[in-house]
């Protein structure tokens, strides 16, 4: 499941193809994706142009001319290709990408930049919807997430209170996307890992009484700051079939503390921990239990 970075390493590989250009054609070859297309998906996109293409959790928001913001969603297997008109741009690039398979290209678009940008999903748990701009606010899909890890919201003050007397770990309060979006697994344990901190801690203990942040706040604040930062810069983590859109891959997975890692040395200098995979809320989570306190 592709989580911010690779969202976001998406957002970056279709912006050129996207903004500030016009739908020319749209095919919608397969309508039942995790839930339905539009009736109307075809002529909503048509002739308009996209004025901007942005960035909400791992959502994908494209601004368009009418009003209408188009909602994109890659899900577990989803991925974009942009292929442009000479045909000669990275070639050999998708030889060995299973989303080669046209069977799998739901929707086209045909975009006035001269690029083709198609939606690929074998597993169809990603999807689009088209949503007037006034309304997104008030969007099933939207409108209870949390913060941007990355805004100025985001900040320990925010955290600490929303952690505040909550007796689940601190893992489950920070893949609540009520409590911040866009975090996932990766994400997650490589931040307790450079925060030193464990997961299996209370959320109440980044919190005194009053719901005010103590240093292990900030510290976790900072440490998903970075991490996030750090796997955008780097294109996202390369995880099966997850691509960025020129089908190259991202490499943030070499630079993994401790995501996957189970009974390999823990990286943080000084430290002869073992890093350990236990099961949280039925999902792994990897950390060292000698330096994450
Ligand atoms: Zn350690």
């Amino acid at each position: 499941m592709p989580e911010l970075p690779e969202v976001e390493t998406v957002r970056r590989g279709l912006a050129p193809a996207m903004e500030g250009a016009r739908f020319v054609e749209v095919v919608a070859n397969r309508r039942d994706l995790r839930w339905p297309l539009p009736k109307d998906f075809v002529e909503r996109l048509k002739g308009k142009t996209v004025s901007g293409l942005g960035r909400r959790a791992k959502y994908l928001l494209a601004d368009l001319s009418s009003g209408d913001v188009l909602v994109m969603h890659l899900g577990m297997s989803g991925s974009f290709r942009v292929e442009r008109d000479s045909g000669t741009v990275s070639p050999g690039a998708y030889y060995h990408d299973r989303s080669k398979d046209l069977a799998h290209d739901h929707v086209v678009f045909r975009m006035s930049s001269g690029a083709t940008i198609r939606f690929n999903d074998p597993r169809r748990f990603g999807s689009m919807k088209i949503v007037p701009r006034a309304k997104l606010d008030e969007e099933p899909l939207l409108r209870e997430l949390g913060p941007e890890p990355l805004g100025n919201a985001f900040d320990a003050a925010m955290l600490a209170k929303a952690c505040q007397g909550k007796n689940t770990s601190l893992k489950a309060a920070l893949l609540d996307q009520k409590n911040v979006a866009g975090l996932g697994n990766i994400y997650v344990c490589e931040a307790f890992s450079r925060a030193l901190i464990s997961p299996k801690r209370k959320a109440s203990t980044i919190a005194d009484r009053r719901g005010a942040p103590n240093e292990r706040a900030v510290k976790l604040v900072d440490a998903i700051k970075a991490v996030l930062n750090d796997a955008i810069e780097a294109g996202g983590s390369s995880l099966r079939d997850h691509r960025r859109t020129d089908g190259s891959l991202g490499d943030f997975q070499h630079n993994f503390r401790v995501y996957d890692r189970e009974g390999k040395p823990c990286p943080t200098r000084g430290c002869k921990g073992i890093i350990k995979r236990i099961v949280q809320n039925g999902r792994s989570t990897f950390f060292c239990p000698v330096c994450q306190k």
